[in-house]
């Protein structure tokens, strides 16, 4: 993993967690706090329009009552007791008592038989008893509220009170109650911003409305779209809505007053209250706006502060990771972060020392590596040398000779130039051994082998073939050249005393010559020379003897050409390698000669 992806990174998935956990907290808050909210705005109204129609009702009744009591104390005024029409007529005409009414309110006075006597009206002629009905309920001092009822286009109620007359019978005072009375405090009258109060009457008659539309016949509430209901038994005991004709809705208060028999109604369009809710919910969600903004604002610090060191030191990891270990944390801090980098700057150290320990033990151990290398070299170098020689005579044994005649072998055939073998074998140097002791014979070979080297040429070589049996091999010689060697060799063997202890002891040497014969190949050559040395021991010894090539019979060059095929190959077999470092060799052989000869 190289880089993280960025969903995977802990900056987004802190971001995200969190604003996930914040939203879902907020939702549920919100929706909670909001319905809180909400019920409290409703039940807020309520309350209020519970307590508006109770001021509404206490100024009905107190009105009223007002009105009552005015009519009280009217009918106890002499002048109205005399039921004199112009003397009565004049009372209820003047400012005094004309003040106490308003338009279209009629004050009237009737006598014992239900007679008009006099009203308060300015103009106009006499009234009969059309207007009022119901005089066998009213009583003296206490007045009687009559029904309500509809003149001039609004509704108006009639109060009477007896009018008592000791000498004479009694008689009765109506005064007219126009609700009109209410319209200046009740249009006034705050329901909310937007609502506003309805009175009806025990009959559910629409008595006052803030649009007099409403009021000017009798309308019966069902007309603005109210359902029919018990106007004395109804009441609002809980929040109630209902949505009326002129398509808004409201929530609705309602009292029956059974004193004055009036219903208080107040309305007010839920919008309003929806509004009051809206206006909390809008200023919740600034709230939780600045809440979100705020944990934005935190978690990115927080990152920043966790995070920006975090990806320095992965940094700086990566530069270890690549093999900077020189590389530091830069981090100084007394917390976690601080910890780890601490943590980070140690185990760099660590791994530099390691490093530099491992370095070096390297180092070591190439060096030992190169030592034992060179010892081994050495050493096989030694084994190579030692499987060459002869361990007796410190010449080279067959094996090598053998390696060096197929070189020369290649040689000749470049130069087209002869080579011969020689073989020498020790005169009767089985009785010599018996005579002197083996001990003695092996000394004698020892010193032979010596005598015999120094007499050849630096190009020349030799090589114990068998027991007492040395082959030499004469590289560019021809028959006469090979015959001469052979020759000061076997005179210089006879001549030589070779010393054993106290004793000096001197043996000769048969030789047999032949010379590389290409059709016969390397073995088949030399046993030309085994032959001519067998038959110079046979011609009584201490002599050399050449094996003529004419001497080879058909026979023998037939067996010979049968085998080429097999012996060519090994005969042929020499690695270009071995060919180039017998070369060398050679080369070496022959300078260090030169060298010794001068
Ligand atoms: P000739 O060659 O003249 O016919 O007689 P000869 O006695 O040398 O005959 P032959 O080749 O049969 O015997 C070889 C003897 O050389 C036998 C053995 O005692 C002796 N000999 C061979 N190798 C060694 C050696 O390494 N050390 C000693 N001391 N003697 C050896
Ligand atoms: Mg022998
Ligand atoms: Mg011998």
């Amino acid at each position: 993993m190289d880089r993280i992806p960025f969903y995977r990174s802990f900056r987004f998935r802190l971001v995200f967690f969190i604003v996930v956990i914040q939203l879902l907290f907020l939702s549920v808050s919100a929706i909670y706090t909001l319905r809180k909210q909400s019920d409290a705005e409703t039940l807020k109204a309520f309350n209020s329009n519970e307590s508006s129609i109770k001021i509404a009702t206490s100024y009905v009744n107190n009105t009223m009552a007002a009105f009552e009591q005015n009519l009280n104390l009217m009918a106890v005024t002499p002048a109205l007791a005399s039921f004199d029409p112009t003397e009565s007529g004049k009372f209820l005409k003047t400012y005094k008592v004309s003040s106490l009414f308003i338009t279209g309110e009629r004050l009237t006075l009737y006598d014992n038989n239900n007679k008009f006597v006099a009203d308060n009206w300015m103009v106009g002629g006499s009234r009969d008893t059309a207007g009022f009905e119901e005089f066998a309920n009213v009583e003296p001092l206490n007045a009687y509220m009559g029904k309500i009822k509809w003149e001039n286009y609004s509704p108006m109620r009639s109060f009477a009170v007896t009018v008592q007359n000791y000498a004479r019978a009694n008689g009765v005072l109506v005064a007219d109650f126009s609700f009109r009375r209410l319209h200046s405090f009740l249009s006034e009258f705050k329901v909310g911003e937007q609502g506003h109060l309805i009175l009806i009457d025990n009959l559910g008659r629409i008595i006052y409305h803030p649009d007099s539309k409403w009021t000017r016949k009798p309308t019966n509430m069902s007309a603005l779209g109210f359902p029919e209901l018990n106007v004395k038994e109804y009441s609002t005991e809980e929040p109630t809505y209902v949505q009326l004709n002129n398509g808004i809705s409201y929530m609705i208060n309602y009292r029956y007053e059974n004193q004055t028999g009036i219903g208080i109604m107040t309305l007010l369009p839920c919008a309003e209250i929806d509004k009051q809710a809206s206006v909390a919910r809008r200023s919740m969600l600034y709230l939780y706006g600045a809440m979100m903004f705020f944990m934005l604002v935190l978690i990115t610090w927080m990152s920043t502060l966790l995070l920006k060191p975090l990806v320095v030191l992965t940094e700086k990891m990566r530069l270890v990771q690549d093999g900077d270990l020189d590389v530091e944390s830069g981090i100084k801090r007394e917390d976690e972060i601080g910890l780890l980098a601490s943590v980070f700057d140690t185990m760099r150290i660590s791994i530099k020392q390691y490093v530099s320990e491992l370095g070096a033990h390297r180092d070591r151990l190439e060096l030992e590596v190169a030592e034992r290398t060179a010892e081994l070299e050495k050493a096989n170098k030694v084994l190579e040398l030692m499987s060459r020689t002869d361990d007796l005579t410190g010449i080279p044994n067959r094996r090598d000779i053998m390696e060096k005649i197929k070189y020369e072998m290649h040689r000749s055939r470049r130069s087209n130039l002869p080579f011969a073998f020689i073989i020498g074998d020790i005169d009767k140097f089985k009785s010599f051994n018996d005579t002197y002791g083996h001990d003695c014979g092996d000394e004698v070979l020892r010193s032979v082998a010596q005598t015999m080297r120094s007499m050849l040429r630096k190009h020349d070589y030799i090589a114990r073939w068998g027991g007492e049996e040395f082959l030499l091999v004469l590289p560019e010689t021809s028959e006469e050249g090979a015959m001469v060697v052979a020759q000061r060799v076997r005179a210089k063997v006879a001549e030589t005393q070779h010393k054993y202890g106290d004793l000096k002891l001197s043996v000769t040497i048969t030789l047999g010559v032949a010379l590389f014969d290409v059709r016969l190949g390397i073995e088949r050559s030399i046993s030309l020379a085994d032959r001519a040395l067998y038959e110079g021991k046979e011609q009584g010894r201490n002599r050399v003897v050449y094996w003529d090539p004419a001497r080879i019979t058909p026979e023998e060059l037939a067996e010979a050409a049968k085998d080429k095929e097999s012996r060519s190959d090994s005969d042929a077999e020499l690695d270009s390698n071995v060919i180039f470092l017998l070369d060398q060799e050679r080369k070496m052989r022959e300078e260090r000669n030169q060298k010794d000869e001068s």
